[in-house]
């Protein structure tokens, strides 16, 4: 008798010791798009959406194609496409070619059929998707298992109803300035727009949704709430991200999918550096517009220039172009090219050539539980951190 006790005992303790069923974990994968965009998020039940397919090319399908193949994925649940421009439906045709799509989402038909180039993607991505195809307005929820992927902006039309929980009053907006947006391809504040939710944890993705429609969506009253990761809207151009959207929203940490020479400007930067809780800034790429005044750390960057090209970013002083959006980068001489393109390719991060690299490219991924604490890491050098639930 004794024995069995013993037997009993030690059964109970090893058994209480026996490591937990790991948590589900709801993935994302942020890639480098060079100034476009594809996120690619996974349930935690494992079904799969993708949001937008980057430029035409081999180099933005190339790099969805090795993410989907880390993630184990072969078949997409659903494939969202923001709005219709060619830096995010460029890769529309190449990733059906090699992935099936089961689910298409949209906005509904472009505001841009005057443009020709426009009107024949829209036919042909009508004619692939019928019978596959859903256009959803705001209050929409994409039916995927394991978490909550709810519309908040679609075809320019914004979430009213307050979440639980949301809806106060959203003290950004005091000092919102509207701006002049008739240059401004309209299809951008078409966007749709997702929220996340795993349980405490909450990410958001607007796509190119711009400054104007920002204030539709977040004043007086923010419906949305406050989140814990913040896709920087617009690649992080100064169109979108005003405070009423960064500061109403609250984000713990931004993930900023700005191109070498598109996005990062000063605006940008010193909205989300003021905005109040936010701990992190993590980007895909290195931005020549915020320069070493601006730029993350490091650690933060998944994509860095060549040598060259960041010693001639350090070695000189700010320039005037300097936080005025994309064009000619700070202490770059007048026809030296910061990025040579006589340069050989050196794999990831490397042989910058024109708006940005060729090749493989780094992506952060982030894995999030349903206790809201969340994990980013930088796929280039390893630089993982954890952020804890609140
Ligand atoms: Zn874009």
């Amino acid at each position: 008798m004794k024995n069995l006790a013993l037997l009993a005992l030690l059964a109970t303790t090893a058994f209480a010791q026996a490591p937990a069923t790991p948590a589900k974990t709801f993935d994302m994968y942020f890639l480098d798009m060079e100034g476009g965009h594809a996120t690619l998020y996974i349930t935690p039940t494992g079904q799969t959406i993708l949001i937008d397919t980057g430029s035409a090319g081999d180099r933005d399908h190339d790099r969805i194609m090795a993410a989907l193949k880390d993630a184990g994925v072969k078949e997409l649940d659903y494939l969202v496409s923001t709005h219709y421009h060619s830096d995010h439906i460029g890769g529309f045709d190449a990733l059906l070619k090699d992935v099936p799509v089961k689910h298409f989402i949209d906005h509904g038909t472009s505001i841009e059929m005057d443009r020709p180039v426009v009107a024949q993607f829209q036919k042909h991505y009508d004619d692939t998707t019928t019978g596959k195809r859903t256009i959803v307005k705001p209050g929409d929820k994409i039916p995927v298992t394991g978490l909550t992927a709810l519309v908040v902006t679609s075809h320019s039309k914004v979430l009213k109803t307050p979440l639980p929980g949301a809806g106060k009053p959203n003290a950004a907006c005091a000092t919102f300035e509207p701006r002049d947006e008739s240059r401004i391809d309209p299809d951008n504040p078409n966007s749709v727009g997702l929220l996340f939710t795993y349980g405490k944890f909450r990410t958001i993705n607007l796509g190119d949704f711009t400054w104007n429609v920002e204030k539709d969506l977040m004043c007086p009253n923010n419906p949305v709430g406050t989140v814990d990761l913040y896709l920087t809207s617009h690649h992080g151009i100064d169109q979108s991200g005003s405070p009423a959207l960064v500061h109403g929203l609250r984000p713990r940490v931004t993930i900023m999918h700005n191109g070498q020479r598109k996005g990062g400007v000063a605006q940008t930067y010193n909205t989300l550096y003021s905005s109040p809780g936010l701990e992190d800034i993590w980007q895909l790429h290195w931005a020549f517009a915020g320069g070493t005044e601006y730029n993350a750390p490091g650690r933060f960057i998944a994509n860095v220039e060549e040598p060259a090209a960041l010693a001639n970013i350090l070695l000189n002083p700010p320039g005037a172009g300097r936080g005025r959006g994309p064009g000619p980068g700070p202490g770059v001489a007048a026809g030296a090219p910061p990025t040579p393109g006589a340069a050989p390719a050196r794999g990831p991060g490397g042989g910058g050539r024109g708006a940005g690299h060729d090749g493989p490219a780094f992506w952060i991924k982030v894995s999030a539980k349903a206790d809201g604490s969340f994990t980013v890491t930088n796929t280039r050098n390893q630089f993982t951190k954890s952020y804890a639930a609140k």
